[in-house]
C-alpha cells in the first residue's frame, strides 16, 4: 500500500507495509521461511553489505515477513523507522545499546512492570550500565536524577501493572532540556490508544508479545524511532553521530539521516546481539495487529464495566484503574490516551496476601498466568509471582503490593466476566 497520510488507524492496522506478492499475487503476507536470500551477483551482495542498498541477506538482519510487521508498527507510531526482535526485553535492550557505554546510566521511573525492575537495576550492569530510579511525579526529582553520565530517560505509557499514567509532555520536556531522548514502553496501551511521539517521546518499546498480537501465541518485540532526535547535537551519542568503528567507520546519522537509529538497530544490533525475531512470530503478530483497534475498544469498554463494578465490591479495598473517575490519574488518562485507560489494571483485596491466592485459584473463566494484552482474561498474583524477586518496598512501588491482584480484561461478554470474578471474591473470603 502507498504511504497515504489521510488513511485511517483501522485501515494501517490492516494494510501498511504490505502488499500482495510479486511473484504469487498471494494477498496475506507470505511466512519467508528462509534464513538467507540470494544476491543477484558480486556487486548487488557487496552494495547489500555497504547498506547503500536495501534488501534481504541473512535472516538474523532482516525477512521479509519481519520488514511487513515494521512498518506497519512504525506507521502505526507515527516513527521513522522499527526494528523488531525477539521480546520486549529485548527491545529495551535494543534501545539503550546504542545510547549507552560503560559508566552512563538512564533515568527510569518506579512504576514499571516487574521484569523491566529487575533487568534495569540488576542486568544491565553487567554491561557497566545503570538506572537511577525516580518517581516520575516528580519533576524536580527527574531532573535532579540526570547527570552528565545520563543518556536516556524511560517510562511506561500506561504503567503496568499499577494503572499509572505517566505525564508524557513533561518528562519529555525534562529530557529535551537535558539532551537525551525520552523511551516510552507503549506496551500496554499500544498505538491505538496511545502515541507518545505526538507528546514528545523520541524512541517507543513494545512487548508485540501482549496487545499487539492478542492471542498469546508468540514473544516478540518492538523499537520504534520517531526519527525525530538530533544524535549529532552533542558529542552524548557516538555510536550516531561519529564513526561507527563496528562499521567500518560508518557514520550513521550523517548516513541515514531519520534512519539512523533503525540502522543502527538492524546493521549492528540485530547482527551482534542477535535478538532476532523470526519469521512465524511476525506472521502471528501481523495477524493480531489486523485487530487491535477492535479488541482494545472492547478491553476498554469491558474494563471500564468492570473496573467500575468491583469498586463497589465489599471484598475489594481499591481499585487501580486510570478510567474510572476516582482515579488520580484520570485527568492524565483523558490526555494522553483519550480513547481509554486500556483492559489492566490492579485490585487490592481486604483479605490480604491469602485472600489474592484463594482468588486467583477459584477463578474459572480467567486463567492465572504470567502474561497481558490477550483476547482471553488474565490474571496473576503479582507478589508471588512475576514480582517475587523484588523487595517489598519495591513492589508497592510498582503497584504490585502483596494485597494486589492484577487483572487484564479480556474480549469476552463483560457480565461472564464480572460473575466469574463475584464468585471467586466471595471463594476468597472465608
Ligand atoms: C511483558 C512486558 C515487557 C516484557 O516483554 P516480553 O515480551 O515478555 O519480553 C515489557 N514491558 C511491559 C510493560 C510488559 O508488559
Amino acid at each position: 500500500m502507498t504511504k497515504g497520510p489521510s488513511y485511517g488507524f483501522d485501515t494501517l492496522q490492516v494494510h501498511a507495509g504490505a502488499r500482495p506478492d510479486p511473484t504469487t499475487g498471494a494477498r496475506q503476507t507470505p511466512i519467508y521461511q528462509s534464513t538467507a536470500f540470494v544476491f543477484r551477483d558480486a556487486d548487488h551482495a557487496a552494495a547489500l553489505f555497504n547498506l547503500q542498498e536495501v534488501g534481504y541477506i541473512y535472516s538474523r538482519l532482516t525477512n521479509p515477513t519481519v520488514a511487513v510487521l515494521q512498518e506497519r508498527i512504525a506507521t502505526l507510531e507515527g516513527g521513522a523507522g522499527a526494528v523488531c526482535c525477539s521480546s520486549g526485553h529485548a527491545a529495551q535492550i535494543m534501545a539503550l545499546f546504542p545510547l549507552m557505554g560503560p559508566g552512563r546510566n538512564v533515568v527510569v521511573s518506579t512504576r514499571l512492570y516487574g521484569g523491566t525492575v529487575t533487568q534495569f537495576s540488576q542486568t544491565i550492569q553487567r554491561f557497566g550500565w545503570s538506572a537511577n530510579f525516580v518517581d516520575f511525579d516528580d519533576e524536580s526529582a527527574i531532573r535532579r536524577a540526570i547527570n552528565d553520565d545520563t543518556r536516556a530517560v524511560f517510562c511506561e505509557s500506561i504503567a503496568n501493572p499499577g494503572g499509572y499514567i505517566s505525564d508524557l509532555e513533561e518528562i519529555a520536556k525534562i529530557a529535551d532540556q537535558a539532551g537525551v531522548p525520552l523511551i516510552v514502553d507503549n506496551t500496554t496501551a499500544t498505538p491505538y490508544l496511545c502515541r507518545p511521539f505526538e507528546y514528545g517521546a523520541s524512541l517507543v518499546v513494545h512487548s508485540t508479545t501482549k496487545y499487539l498480537t492478542g492471542n498469546g501465541t508468540v514473544t516478540g518485540g518492538c523499537v520504534v524511532d520517531s526519527g525525530k532526535f538530533d544524535w549529532s547535537a552533542s558529542d552524548k551519542f557516538p555510536s550516531l553521530s561519529k564513526p561507527e568503528p563496528a562499521y567500518h567507520g560508518l557514520k550513521f546519522h550523517e548516513t541515514f539521516g531519520e534512519l539512523a537509529f533503525t540502522f543502527h538497530g538492524i546493521a549492528i544490533g540485530l547482527r551482534d546481539l542477535g535478538m532476532t525475531m523470526n519469521p512465524q512470530a511476525a506472521h502471528y503478530t501481523l495477524l493480531g495487529i489486523e485487530t487491535l483497534s477492535l479488541r482494545m475498544k472492547r478491553h476498554v469498554e469491558n474494563a471500564e464495566v468492570i473496573a467500575a463494578a468491583l469498586e463497589k465490591h465489599d471484598a475489594v479495598e481499591r481499585v487501580t484503574y486510570a478510567g474510572l473517575p476516582s482515579s488520580p490519574y484520570k485527568k492524565r488518562a483523558q490526555k494522553i490516551c483519550p480513547k481509554g485507560a486500556g483492559g489492566l489494571f490492579t485490585i487490592a483485596l481486604k483479605g490480604g496476601y491469602r485472600a489474592c491466592v484463594k482468588f486467583v485459584e477459584s477463578l474459572e473463566i480467567f486463567s492465572h498466568v504470567a502474561n497481558l494484552g490477550d483476547c482471553r482474561s488474565l490474571v496473576i498474583h503479582s507478589a508471588s509471582t512475576t514480582h517475587r524477586q523484588l523487595s517489598e518496598e519495591q513492589q508497592t512501588a510498582a503497584g504490585a503490593a502483596p494485597e494486589v491482584v492484577r487483572i487484564s480484561i479480556g474480549i469476552e461478554d463483560a457480565e461472564d466476566l464480572l460473575s466469574d470474578l463475584k464468585q471467586a471474591l466471595e471463594k476468597a473470603k472465608v
